[in-house]
């Protein structure tokens, strides 16, 4: 287990504490409602680690309820990813998935009894004149010419619109508040708009659909929710969440809490935008491993012991801020340095003949996996006359701080022999195409018996058994490292964000690597073979990170 099992603190927790402490509470239920308008992101990750987590450490519960309200955004494959990424995450919801849309009827029932106490009615103006009438942060708004009408003609307005007796845009219903609130949610809020679109859930029994803000408090309060988690932007609208439940007879009154989302550099967090990447065609889709989404990470090669670690170390405040990228690169960082396995590949492979090496000479060098986990095991790695080098590790001729093979010079291949440079084969471009060396034979598991210092280590595959496999590598998508706060964020991608090597020479036990399993490739960084390009024909690795932090940004 990980740091992110200890047992947090925050101001969420301390209030929980209170409440506990007080007999305010006896038994805490959250809840993460998702609308299902796209996959999740890391930032989602956040909010799932907070409620999720709550309830884990307090022996409560957690819903989860798609907050469906909204019909032409939405889609059955968000509804399915989105369970897949939390339980992947580590975490079961209480009970079945709920939907705000099962408790239709309900809200249906709530907006007319706001009717019938004269704080509900049916607008007719038009959207834009809403938009007008209800005024700025420096000037009230006006009221409508329609919000005095009686209950009467409310309610008989109210069921023509939910019979389709409007066109969308011709009438909707909002909540009686105060047009001169200095809370722009508290001046008559819309309840209720037409819209004739089938719902995911509910087919096409509704062409009425309620907003967020009047589904959200009383979805909670019908589930007994006791802290209603959710982020600062949400802050002013917490007014009408409770003036929504004080004027509604319902008998539970949860309380919302808000909190920072999380911001991450070179990143985006939100859905529309993410939305618009896979649309757009820049990434290859939701769950590109260039994307912030918990699928795209996931594919990646991220586990979810990282992210939940991520997620404990960035912690839950009230204060907005944004987290560097190698924050989260460290978590995965830590966590692949201890669970996986090590293994060779060339990456931009060099042609090596030892020459003072038989022919037909072939032997399995026993590998171990882990330099400090002797319980992950060894494997055999073939080793014969011809071998693949990367490019970058060698040269002709080079100073004393290139630690790797000179000309004339010798270098330890990584868990095998010593060789020396001695000659190479150019192509008419001058390009190096061979490299020949010489080989102490003597050296295998062993320093040399004469004593010279040998410091160089490399690392190789046998040419002839070595598996031939494309190896994404990854940079950061945006170039700029708040692509938000940009007038045209697609236009602040990094065109350097996938760089696709198409040959590249691994040892051949990774033929049998699982999609997502993550392995070290040695003096590299961490690579798993891809779950959706991979296959035995064509093996496709992915760079989940670095050895190193070698960003320079
Ligand atoms: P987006 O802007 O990406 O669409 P959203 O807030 O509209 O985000 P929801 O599906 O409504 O997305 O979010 C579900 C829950 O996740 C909400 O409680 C929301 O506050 C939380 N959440 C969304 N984005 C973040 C974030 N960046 N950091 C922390 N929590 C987040
Ligand atoms: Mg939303």
């Amino acid at each position: 287990m990980t740091q992110a099992e200890h047992r947090p603190t925050n101001f969420i927790r301390q209030i929980i504490d209170e409440d506990l402490a007080s007999g305010k509470h006896t038994t805490i239920a959250t809840r993460f409602p998702p609308e299902p308008n796209g996959y999740l992101h890391i930032g989602h990750a956040k909010s799932i680690c907070l409620n999720f987590g709550i309830a884990r450490d307090y022996q409560g519960t957690c819903n989860l309820r798609f907050d469906d309200t909204n019909p032409v955004k939405e889609d059955v494959e968000y509804v399915e990813s989105i369970q897949r990424d939390v339980q992947w995450l580590g975490f079961q919801w209480n009970g079945t998935v709920r939907y705000s849309s099962d408790y239709f009827d309900q809200l249906h029932a709530y907006a007319v009894e706001l009717i019938n106490k004269g704080l509900a009615y049916v607008d007719e103006l038009t959207p834009e004149q809403i938009r007008e009438y209800r005024g700025t942060l420096t000037q009230a708004g006006k009221n409508s010419p329609f919000r005095d009408r009686s209950v009467e003609e409310n309610l008989t307005l109210f069921e023509k619109m939910k019979n389709g007796g409007f066109k969308e845009g011709e009438a909707c219903l909002r909540a009686k508040i105060d047009m001169a609130s200095s809370f722009m949610v508290m001046r008559d809020p819309v309840l209720y708009r037409i819209k004739f679109a089938d719902h995911h859930q509910t087919g096409d029994k509704w062409c009425i659909y309620p907003m967020y803000d009047f589904t959200h408090c009383i979805s909670d309060a019908l589930e007994g929710i006791t802290h209603s988690i959710c982020t600062l932007e949400f802050q002013d609208n917490r007014r009408l969440y409770d003036w929504v439940l004080d004027n509604i007879s319902i008998p539970c009154h949860p309380r919302q809490y808000e909190f920072s989302r999380l911001n991450l550099e070179y990143s985006i967090m939100s859905k529309r935008k993410l939305n618009l990447l896979v649309t757009e065609g820049i990434v290859e889709g939701w769950d590109d491993p260039r994307m912030p989404t918990i699928s795209g990470l996931r594919r990646r090669g991220y586990t979810p012991e990282a992210v939940r670690e991520f997620c404990h170390r960035i912690g839950v405040t009230k204060q907005d801020n944004t987290v560097e990228m190698s924050a989260l690169e460290s978590c995965i960082r830590e966590d692949l340095n201890e669970r996986a396995p090590r293994a060779m590949a060339v990456l931009d492979p060099l042609r090596v003949v030892l020459e003072n090496m038989p022919e037909d000479h072939f032997e399995e060098i026993s590998i171990i996996n882990h330099p400090n986990k002797p319980e992950m095991g060894s494997r055999l790695v073939p080793f014969s006359r011809e071998i693949f080098i990367d490019r970058a590790d060698f040269r002709e001729e080079a100073n004393k701080q290139y630690k790797r093979l000179v000309m004339g010079k010798e270098v330890r291949l990584r868990h095998a022999y010593i060789i020396k440079a001695e000659r190479v084969e150019k192509d008419a471009e001058g390009n190096i195409t061979t490299l020949y060396c010489s080989v102490d034979r003597d050296t295998l598991g062993k320093d040399p018996a004469d004593g010279r210092k040998v410091k160089g280590v490399i690392h190789w595959v046998s040419a002839a058994h070595a598996l031939e496999a494309e190896v994404r590598l990854y940079d950061r998508l945006f170039a700029v490292a708040n692509p938000g706060a940009a007038d045209d964020f697609l236009s602040t991608i990094n065109p350097q964000s996938l760089r696709i090597i198409g040959h590249a020479k691994l040892e051949p036990s990774l033929r049998d690597a699982k999609p997502e399993f993550v392995y070290q490739f040695e003096r590299e960084g961490y690579f798993c073979a891809d779950s959706k390009l991979s296959s035995a024909d064509k093996p496709v690795f992915n760079l989940t990170v670095a050895l190193r932090d070698t960003w320079v940004g």
